[in-house]
């Protein structure tokens, strides 16, 4: 008896140590890819969208937070923290640590999760109906991007509105719900917390879908969501908004913020999940009269448009050009160009093909769209 007990814990010991080697591979053998050989260009900022501080849930201070940001070579944080708005979070805007800090408010309305951003303060609190807090954002000079719609506190759909931005991914959904799931992975937490983030990630095709039907009602641009609350500084590194500006990034905190803003709300970025491989240098264009124009961009059909994708990496990738949500045409090549010709909503998902812990089926990379629209006049 005395024998069989002391089998089963040996068996069990070599069970543990089997996958404590294995772990220890993956997790070692684990790299972030990046291009060193990219000229980074100064018209392309990096930032993180959608930060919780101890303004409300968060477990860190903005201080603490701007450093780590600072560290992890953010350009410019986006705070989130709740509120109908959060005055003490809006307050604090600025550069700190060398990083553009900018404070967009969470609302808690009849829908689910708004949040608002580059809004005038308003004299109250902004209304607890969904369509109200819409038009007194607006009118505040602000905008708004539907928070997490399938997950947390559920986005009701309905009467729609013209929102500027719907998130695609949301990072802490991801953390919560495919915590058990990732079980095996979690231990990597302690170690390199980074590798066990790219395997809590999930697939985002119900928010693309769902992104792609809004498409056809009107613009709205898509946004990778790393709603922070604590683990910042690997969080920090797992998402990335990528913004294409018109000139380098101001040192003047107005001109630098209304720069960040006007990039958001014309849809002049990429998403890209940095963990896995370092994304700058990504675009997506058109050509219009032959003149260059961006994601976010509307082009009047009246001949074939040429679409432009540069991924410019020296590592493997598998790039999507999506029409209507489907996807039209695929490449492994650096540089394509593609004739559209025709109507609809073009954007670009590309995938990883090397070794990652990032599933095959998560996009590394999702671009904004460009609108092909035939002229009715
Ligand atoms: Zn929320
Ligand atoms: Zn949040």
């Amino acid at each position: 008896m005395k024998l069989r007990k002391k089998k089963v814990l040996l068996f069990l010991l070599a069970l543990f140590l089997l996958y404590a080697i294995w772990l220890s591979f993956n997790i070692l053998r684990f790299k972030t890819y990046k291009a060193p050989a990219l000229k980074s260009s100064p018209l392309e900022i990096e930032g993180v969208y959608h930060i919780h501080t101890t303004y409300s849930d968060g477990r860190k201070s903005l201080d603490e937070i701007a450093k780590l940001a600072s560290q992890a070579n953010i350009d410019f944080i986006i705070l989130t923290d709740h509120g109908n708005p959060n005055h003490e979070s809006y307050s604090s805007q600025g550069w700190k640590e060398g990083v553009l800090v900018l404070a967009g408010s969470e609302l808690s309305v009849s829908r689910g999760h708004l949040v608002a951003l580059d809004f005038e303060l308003p004299s109250g609190r902004f209304s607890l109906n969904t369509e109200d807090a819409f038009y007194e954002i607006k009118a505040g000079g602000g905008f708004s991007i539907i928070a997490h719609p399938y997950s947390k506190t559920q986005w009701s759909w309905g009467k729609f509105m013209e929102y500027s931005g719907i998130e695609i991914i949301n990072g802490d959904t991801a953390l919560k719900k495919n915590i058990i799931a990732s079980l095996p992975s979690l231990p990597a937490l302690l170690i390199k917390p980074e590798y066990a983030f790219l395997k809590m990630l999930d697939s985002p095709h119900r928010n693309l879908r769902k992104w792609d039907e809004l498409n056809n009602l009107h613009p709205i641009y898509g946004y990778f969501s790393l709603d922070a609350h604590l683990l910042y500084r690997p969080a920090l590194n797992l998402l990335r908004l990528h913004l294409l500006l018109q000139s380098p990034l101001s040192e003047d905190f107005d001109t630098a913020k209304h720069q960040v803003y006007e990039a958001l709300r014309k849809g002049r970025f990429y998403n890209s999940i940095h963990a896995a491989a370092h994304a700058h240098g990504f675009r997506f264009s058109g050509e219009e009269e032959e003149k260059t124009v961006l994601m976010g961009s509307t082009v009047i059909l009246d001949s074939p448009v040429p679409l432009n994708i540069e991924a410019p990496f020296p590592f493997a990738k598998d790039i999507h050009l999506v029409h209507n949500g489907k996807m039209i045409f695929r490449s492994a090549e650096d540089s394509i160009s593609y004739e559209a010709a025709h109507p609809g909503t073009y954007r670009v998902e590309v995938y990883l093909t090397e070794r990652s812990p990032l599933g095959k089926n998560i996009p590394w990379i999702i671009s904004n769209p460009i609108f092909l629209r035939e002229d009715d006049k």
